[in-house]
């Protein structure tokens, strides 16, 4: 379970039972989608992740996933089947047309910028509407390009068209408040566009007294065109392939997510790649060889976390999918660690980069059975997990925030220990030889941050080959 899986939650997997069920088919990360909900109806389920992860003895992540400024229909009476050539109403005004389809819609930025011609693109680009006419009474005439269905509250995007609006909206900045003191372990930030975005989210972390990572979803091309000045605040990014499909033109997708993945692994920045990788699984028990394949390349791409969303949030199949994923990515790693020059050399010129590295390198040529690094703020065992190693990476840490936020990294396994006496090195020793896994005789490479008594930590320092 190098590769990380993040599941969304949703009424197929929110009861304690399906959570644990998911928990133990891999999932090391929950989501949870403020689009559709809030702080109050997730404490529950927070409650329940976190005894949990008591239970299994494993860091569970919970991700607050903030809806950000995506333009939304309104609640349909329920699911409105639409056929290529059907015309359509949609605006704010409910249709007395009792024959004609209409869907609720009352973002004004939007309506006062729309004209006869343009493309509506719904539900992540699954329905082409085009605008046919403005009515009298504020509404437009719709004709379908397509089939599709369309359910309440559907992402509606106008490509091509630019709509200002900031990436954290009110409903966001409350929604993040009360994360806090939900207690949520990383917030993600929906339709980033400008690395001034983060330092919002970052500030308001900030008030609360807390320091969780935050991740840039890329679901807008100015946010991918502005990659490397949002790489310089965030902590992790998400390949957010819904919306950045509807944004950029299909075709774009794949070398995007590629060029992204490389920019993040280059950094140490873990990455996530989200969105319709098993879909097909929300009503079929198995995959498409196409979506099997879709999951192991986001691996060999270099992903450290993969993301199902219908289908653990409201998929007939949320447990059979994360069994699935885990399989496929479990093969993959296999792959990436069969490939030659796989121990690639960091493209950041940083000392603390080459001792990541030369650690790994010593891992290889000692036959190591783990790395085990002592990590106060993280860094170290995100630059061992961009080296990719085939050694599962043993991280201790004292920072039960660090402790959570590590999950998003490939091949981390992180421990939470105790603030002790002792120095990182001795405390890692001692981890080793109570650890009933590790054989005698067994070879580990140890990296440490390990002052001088009486010194503050001032990072990794060392690495060192230890004989069990
Ligand atoms: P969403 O984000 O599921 O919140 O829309 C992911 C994406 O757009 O891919
Ligand atoms: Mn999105």
């Amino acid at each position: 379970m190098k590769t990380k899986i993040i599941a969304t939650v949703g009424p197929a997997c929110n009861s304690p039972e399906k959570l644990k069920e998911l928990a133990q088919a891999g999932v090391s990360i929950f989501r949870l989608n403020f689009s559709h909900s809030d702080a109050a109806s997730f404490a529950p389920i927070v409650k329940t992740i976190r005894s949990l992860e008591q239970e299994l003895g494993r860091p569970l992540t919970v991700l607050q996933d903030l809806s950000g400024p995506k333009i939304r229909i309104g609640d349909l009476p329920g699911p409105l089947t639409i056929a290529y050539g059907d015309k359509i109403i949609l605006g704010p005004a409910p249709c007395a047309d009792k024959g004609r389809a209409y869907i609720p819609f009352d973002k004004h930025e939007v309506l006062d910028s729309l004209e006869t011609g343009d493309v509506l693109a719904l539900a992540d680009g699954a329905l082409q509407l085009l605008v046919l006419e403005k009515l009298s009474d504020k509404n437009f005439l719709l004709e379908s390009k397509n089939n599709g269905i369309v359910t309440s509250r559907k992402g509606l995007a106008l490509p091509g068209k630019d709509i200002n609006l900031p990436a954290l909206t009110e409903k966001d900045k409350k929604d993040l408040r009360e994360g806090m003191v939900l207690g949520v372990d990383a917030v993600a930030l929906s339709f980033v566009q400008t690395p001034e975005d983060i330092l919002e989210a970052k500030a308001i972390i900030k008030e609360s007294a807390r320091n969780i990572p935050v991740i840039a979803k890329l679901e807008r091309k100015n946010a991918v065109d502005r990659l490397p000045d949002i790489l310089k605040v965030v902590d992790i990014v998400m390949v957010a392939r819904g919306d950045l499909g509807v944004e950029c033109p299909l075709p774009t997708l794949p070398s995007m997510q590629k060029r992204i993945i490389k920019a993040c692994n280059d950094r140490s920045i873990p990455v996530i790649v989200a969105t319709q990788m098993l879909l097909s699984m929300v009503n079929n028990p198995s995959p498409t060889r196409a979506e099997t394949t879709d999951v192991a390349n986001a691996v060999l791409d270099g992903a450290d976390c993969v993301m199902l969303s219908e289908e653990t949030a409201m998929g007939s199949y949320p447990v059979e999918t994360v069994n699935f994923m885990r399989r496929i990515t479990h093969e993959a790693e296999a792959l990436l660690l069969e490939r030659a020059n796989r121990l690639e050399l960091p493209e950041n010129d940083v000392a603390s980069d080459f001792l990541s590295y030369s650690a790994c390198l010593l891992a290889e040529k000692v036959g190591a059975v783990a790395l085990v690094a002592h990590s106060m703020s993280g860094a170290a065992a995100r630059n061992l997990s961009a080296r990719r190693p085939r050694q599962t990476i043993f991280i201790l840490t004292p920072d039960s925030v660090v402790f959570r936020a590590l999950n998003f990294s490939w091949g981390v396994r992180p421990y939470l220990i105790r603030e002790d006496a002792l120095g990182h090195l001795e405390r890692s020793e001692n981890f080793i030889v109570n650890f009933e896994d590790f054989k005698l005789g067994d070879s580990l490479v140890i990296t440490a941050g390990q002052p001088r008594k009486g010194d503050p930590p001032k990072g990794t320092n060392l690495v060192k080959i230890y004989r069990k």
